[in-house]
């Protein structure tokens, strides 16, 4: 049996194979398998050097400074880490209130925590995109309370590969002295990821959405008084108090190596990406009631999110058995109900239903996204015939 040809990129990607080869080498008593912590004996030493290694190369990713990187086991953890932990230092001084913003389009693992800090006495207000799953400076703006101490924007959405405007997100909150948050898992190896340029206090990353392993990830956190995270995780005091537990040599290896070939292959990947994604949309465009959903102008090379007018989504997912794609977001594909991002754009939740996101990446070759097409163009035609 052949393969479906692998289109969910977003969801997660294989670990580059030099990459890996490198991971492997952390495991055995033949690599550096010694705890970084470990300071009486070479072996910790060892450790210790390649885990700061990997740390100068995420942080040269963001263009950030190494003291500014703290490890977690993912983008899910330093959201977490960020909302609570800066949500945990403004209630130290402030006994009630506090307000926090984000999109309503933020992957769950930035909205589930936002509700949990509500159950905890915090206010939050969740802004609603534009069509283009954008969200405004001005929209922002109306939405600050007296004691909004927080903003949580993603940097690329990743149903749509809708990209903010960061910079002139953090712009108006910058003045009032609200912190602002980035979650940038499906930015970092697309697009520049520059933490200075940016402007942000706090940005989360994930290895395993740029060719690293699973399991593994970093919060940036900026280097300044102002930016106090308090631990959420308790036990050792290791990354400068934030995240105890003994650092995973071969997985922060493993993310080091990624960022690195990231940064190097940025302008290439992406522009290749771009092209086939362009090529594929290209070549189903012309299919009847077929729209593309968000903006075509602004967004990440490699995803192109369509609805499929008339055909039921499930029903169009389940015949596509050659192509490995998702509807929405892979976390969200275990429910039926129709994508909460889809929703908020504005489309009904027939179309909803009805939307694809395929995600193109390293690996895709020009063969596959034409074999994409021609299957796509007969399940379609068979299903509209049905
Ligand atoms: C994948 C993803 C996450 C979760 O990252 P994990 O490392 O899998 O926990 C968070 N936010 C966005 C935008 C993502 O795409």
């Amino acid at each position: 049996m052949r393969k479906p040809v692998y289109l969910d990129y977003a969801a997660t990607t294989p670990v580059a194979p030099e990459v890996a080869a490198r991971m492997a080498q952390c495991l055995t008593f033949d690599g550096t398998f010694a705890n970084s912590a470990s300071r009486s004996h070479v072996y910790g030493w060892q450790a210790e050097e390649i885990v700061e290694e990997a740390r100068a190369q995420v942080a040269s990713l963001i263009d950030a400074d190494t003291r500014e990187i703290v490890w977690t086991s993912g983008a899910t953890e330093a959201n977490n880490l960020a909302l609570k932990g800066i949500a945990e230092t403004y209630r130290a001084t402030h006994t009630q209130g506090g307000h926090i913003i984000v999109s309503a389009i933020e992957h769950k693992a930035v909205l589930d925590p936002a509700t949990w800090l509500e159950s905890q006495g915090f206010r939050v207000t969740r802004l609603q995109p534009g069509s283009d799953g954008i969200i405004t400076a001005a929209g922002l703006e109306a939405a600050f309370q007296d004691d909004t101490f927080l903003v949580s924007i993603m940097l690329v959405n990743n149903e749509l590969g809708s990209i903010n405007d960061v910079k002139c997100l953090v712009d108006v909150c910058k003045p009032r002295g609200i912190l602002f948050h980035c979650d940038a898992a499906q930015a970092a190896g697309k697009i520049e990821v520059n933490v200075k340029k940016l402007g942000v206090d706090l940005l989360s990353l994930s290895a395993h959405k740029f060719y690293g392993p699973k399991g593994v990830g970093a919060l940036y956190v900026r280097r300044a008084g102002e930016v106090k995270v308090a631990a959420q995780i308790h036990g050792g005091g290791h990354e400068r108090m934030m995240r105890s537990g003994t650092l995973a040599t071969h997985q922060l290896i493993g993310m080091g190596g990624a960022a690195e070939l990231a940064r190097e292959q940025l302008s290439e990947d992406s522009l290749r990406i771009a092209t086939l994604r362009d090529r594929l949309w290209e070549g189903i465009a012309n299919l009847p009631n077929v729209t593309r959903n968000g903006s075509p102008s602004c967004c990440v090379g490699g995803i192109l999110n369509v609805a499929f007018g008339n055909i039921d989504g499930e029903m169009l997912l389940l015949s596509l058995r050659d192509l490995a794609i998702s509807s929405g977001s892979a976390c969200n594909s275990a429910s039926m109900s129709p994508s909460y991002v889809l929703k908020a754009i504005g489309l009904s939740d027939e179309h909803a239903q009805a939307s694809l996101r395929f995600s193109i990446g390293r690996y895709t070759t020009v063969d596959e996204i034409e074999f994409a097409i021609e299957h796509l163009r007969s399940v379609i035609a068979k299903l509209n015939k049905a």
